[in-house]
């Protein structure tokens, strides 16, 4: 294994924010077309299958050592749907031994989890967030634009149940008038199962999910609604910078938690680079565009944690702070599916 040579001094942005946290998309594809991230009527049904302009895994492990040197510790793999990705343990396996990466993760719509779990547990992978927007099947297959169905997805977490992965993490986005009411339904049947769902509000990232503010379910109302049934008490923090609130139900069944984009923002500890399959860097999610980082990449790692190093000190992003201010012109924005959650 080769040590990793953190920088004598790790980049701050512009904000006094380090980098800590890298989502590093592997695959620009997906099986589903979620009308919130990918809609079928907007993204056709071959789209991201050229697979000659991603990353190789040579590339990917560079990568990620030239991230970590600049102070990453946490990378978690995303897509597009990253099962989709040939091979995805064996890349597991090479990112797992990188020295300095103590958290290893990965986001998934589930539905091919049942026959990779096993493979990715052993190959290293540590953390499971598993993307759920309802249980009933007419409405799961909706919300995944027709192409999903709830079984595989249940089968995938008794999967990984099986393979080790303990307290997974479940992501639910709410869209009003959409699978509102599949929350409680949800919350009963995860309780006390040991995992903690997460429900999500509905962002407006991207250009084609037709967003809306009044499909935003706040999620104090989701609160309210969840405490009148089951009642909760609020978490301290896990780390500085975590994104979802956690709460605790009083009868001891575990907790679920809330990611507040929209309603309360969370810039100011915002430690999370994203870099789509082709090599281009983020550093928000509502960014316009990405700097391709295949050059400096090309030059090895070195190189590249120098780049990186430019780049994030010159990084002043709060988008979600500031979303809603009059003044602000119409943005060109990343699209959710090119660089994940
Ligand atoms: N395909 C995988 C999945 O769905 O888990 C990984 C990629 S997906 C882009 C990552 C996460 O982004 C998912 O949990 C999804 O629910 C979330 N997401 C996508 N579009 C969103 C939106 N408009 N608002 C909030 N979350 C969104
Ligand atoms: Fe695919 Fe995930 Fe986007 Fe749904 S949220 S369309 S599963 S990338
Ligand atoms: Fe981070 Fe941008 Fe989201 Fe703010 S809007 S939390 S800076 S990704």
């Amino acid at each position: 294994m080769n040590a990793i040579v953190r920088m004598p001094e790790l980049p701050l942005d512009q904000r006094g924010r380090p980098l800590r946290d890298l989502r590093l998309s592997v695959i620009e594809a997906c099986n589903f077309r979620c009308g919130y991230c990918m809609p079928a009527d907007r993204v056709p049904d071959d789209y991201g299958l050229d697979a000659a302009s991603r990353l190789s895994f040579d590339q990917i492990e560079t990568l990620v050592r030239g991230f970590a040197r600049v102070g990453v510790n946490k990378l978690r793999l995303t897509g597009g749907e990253p099962l989709l990705r040939k091979d995805l343990p064996r890349l597991v396996e090479r990112l797992a031994r990188i020295e300095g990466i103590d958290d290893l993760a990965m986001t998934t719509n589930g539905s091919l989890l049942a026959h990779h779990a096993q493979a990715l547990r052993d190959a290293g992978l540590r953390r499971l967030t598993i993307s759920l927007d309802a249980l009933e099947p007419a409405r799961f297959q909706a919300m995944s634009g027709g192409r999903g169905d709830i079984e595989p997805v249940l089968h995938g977490i008794a999967a990984a149940e099986r393979a080790g992965f303990s307290s997974l993490k479940l992501n639910c986005v709410v869209q009003r008038g959409a699978n509102e009411d599949q929350v409680l339904p949800l919350v009963e049947h995860f309780r006390s199962s040991g995992h903690v769902l997460r429900f999500i509000e509905f962002m407006d990232v991207g250009t084609c999910n037709a967003w809306r503010a009044d499909q935003v379910v706040p999620s104090r109302e989701l609160h309210a609604r969840i405490h009148a049934r089951w009642p909760l008490h609020a978490l301290d923090a896990h780390y500085r910078g975590e994104v979802a609130e956690r709460h605790a139900f009083h009868d001891g069944a575990g907790e679920i938690g809330f990611v507040s984009s929209v309603t309360a923002p969370f810039c100011g500890d915002c430690h999370r680079a994203r870099v789509s399959a082709d090599g281009h860097l983020y550093t928000c999610l509502f960014s316009g565009t990405g700097t391709d980082l295949r050059p400096a990449l090309a030059q090895g790692e070195s190189a590249l944690a120098q780049r990186l190093s430019g780049l994030w000190s010159r990084r002043g992003d709060r988008y979600s702070e500031i979303r809603g201010q009059a003044a602000q012109p119409p943005r060109k924005r990343v699209e959710m599916f090119l660089i994940g959650g």
